[in-house]
């Protein structure tokens, strides 16, 4: 079967790029071009923001809660009856496990259905700041907002900024990864197939994020943008966006420590740590990239932690045995063994640390499951953001300790903690520098809880009542009331 093209999606029409090109879209276990995407370039992405601007001044869309609520619900309807073929294609395109799949889809019909309640409570207030006089504050959307989105969870990390952004009313221009663009466009298709949607309120285009996502990012008729992405990026969309003074949201990188006090319950906190340092192969920003341990219990933890990492299988993500897949790409893969190098001189390799070879592996982008100890903690492996499944171990002695490492980078995205003592737990959690903290656990995300970084992992917050305001203006409307 001729793998298929996705077109842009511009003004309800389904339209290919100006340019007339396209780039292939690859499977990375097999390196089999699965679909191809548009190449657009700056006029195509200069008409979807034209037209999300027009959609947004003359549909109902913006003040009609209830036409928004009425989307969402058919379209959370639509994405579960496609469950399984949308998880089939993001396996394909993303590399993942079907299972993990299947949970990112889960994921989001739960959030398009707590949008879909959350579109009648774009609330604002009434007060009566002085003697005759009343005032009313409402939260109007901005118009039109700009979804800059990456690769590792095509899905849910475009339509978490998307599905708020549309909750409040405003119109929304995608940008997808282009790595991932084939189920991201899959899931548009869906979209516009609900009908439900006035046309020019979802726009989606393709291509190098280098010219559409700056373009997107400098608009003067943008008036917002929601990037997610790395750290160098998201500083030139936060540049680019000063520009026009527009609202710039960033959900950037992460080097997540997992704390094990000597009191954990290993027998939860290790098969724990194993999945929220390795799933999705480790390119998950909220990873638990550092494993803080208390010295009495470390080589107990370093060793539990190798018999587990050499018995995960490793394969094509679309076999339902297995556990963790590929890296997204040949680039990605290359700059993990980088590191893995620069470890190997550094510190102690105690398992992995080279890509897999074998019939099963060889035209795809696998890396052995890795742990390092011994590392400083100045390396270069422990300060910076590794994509992939690269694990460090740290060791502390007192919990002062184990706090200053675990806040000893520029990022603080997530945080865990894991200990009986609940005192402990409490006084640990309160001192980490992060947005998200788990106690006894790792990775659990909810719609309704706002998540997002700390110091440079980030600015704003997605998900929950604030990722919807985050997309709002407040508007001050003030009535005197003394009588003529
Ligand atoms: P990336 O920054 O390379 O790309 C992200 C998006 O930005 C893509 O759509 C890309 O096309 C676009 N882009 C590229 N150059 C651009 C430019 N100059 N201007 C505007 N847009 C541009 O990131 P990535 O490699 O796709 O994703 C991995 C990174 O994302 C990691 O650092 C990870 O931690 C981070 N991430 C953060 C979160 C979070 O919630 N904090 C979630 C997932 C991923």
């Amino acid at each position: 079967m001729a793998a298929k093209t996705y077109l842009n999606y511009i003004d309800g029409d389904w339209t290919p790029s100006s340019t007339g090109e396209t780039f292939d879209l690859i499977n990375p276990a097999t390196c089999e071009i699965i679909a191809s995407a548009q190449h657009s370039d700056p006029a195509d992405m200069s008409w979807a923001i034209d037209c999300a601007e027009r959609a947004f001044w003359s549909t109902s869309w913006r003040n009609n809660p209830g036409l928004r609520r009425d989307a969402f619900l058919k379209l959370a309807g639509c994405v579960s009856h496609n469950l399984n073929l949308l998880a089939d294609l993001n396996t394909a395109n993303n590399g993942k496990t079907l299972n993990d799949s299947r949970t990112e889809l889960m994921k989001l019909v739960d959030l398009i259905s707590y949008y879909a309640g959350l579109t009648m409570n774009v609330f604002g207030r009434a007060i009566e700041p002085a003697q005759d006089a009343f005032s009313v504050l409402i939260r109007e959307p901005l118009g039109v907002v700009g979804v800059i989105s990456p690769w590792n969870f095509p899905l849910t990390l475009m339509l978490r900024a998307a599905i708020p952004a549309l909750a409040a009313g405003n119109a929304v221009v995608l940008k997808p990864a282009s790595l991932t663009a084939a189920i991201s466009m899959e899931f548009v298709e869906l979209l516009s197939e609900t009908g439900a949607f006035p046309k020019g309120m979802v726009n989606a285009v393709t291509g190098p994020g280098q010219t559409l996502g700056e373009l997107l990012a400098k608009s003067e008729k943008v008036g917002m943008i929601s990037f997610t992405g790395d750290n160098s990026t998201g500083r030139r969309v936060a540049e680019l966006g000063a520009v026009t003074m527009k609202k710039v949201a960033l959900e950037l990188g992460g080097k997540s420590p997992n704390i094990l006090f000597a009191d954990a319950d290993l027998n939860k906190a290790l098969p724990t740590a194993v999945k929220a340092a390795f799933s999705n192969c480790g390119q998950v920003c909220m990873a638990a990239r550092r494993l803080v341990v208390q010295d009495t219990i470390f080589d107990r933890v370093v060793e539990g932690m190798k018999t587990a990492l050499e018995s995960l299988i490793v394969g094509d993500g679309r076999d339902e045995r297995t556990q963790m897949g590929p890296l997204i790409s040949r680039k990605q893969m290359e700059t993990v063994l980088e590191y893995i190098e620069l470890g190997k001189q550094e510190g102690n390799l105690i398992t992995g640390g080279y890509r897999l070879q074998g019939p099963e592996y060889d035209r795809g982008f696998f890396v052995a499951p890795t742990l390092f100890t011994d590392l400083e903690n100045d390396s270069r492996l422990v300060q910076e953001e590794i994509f992939g499944p690269v694990l460090i171990a740290q060791k502390f002695h007192t919990e002062e300790e184990a706090i200053e490492i675990a806040n000893g980078t520029r990022y603080g995205l997530a945080a865990a903690v894991w200990t009986l003592d609940v005192n402990r737990a409490i006084r640990v959690a309160k001192a980490m520098q992060a947005g998200t903290v788990w106690v006894n656990s790792y990775r659990k995300t909810y719609c309704q809880a706002e998540f997002g970084g700390y110091k440079e992992s980030g600015a704003g917050r997605t998900t929950g009542i604030e990722g919807m305001l985050e997309c709002t203006q407040l508007k001050h409307i003030n009535f005197d009331l003394a009588a003529m």
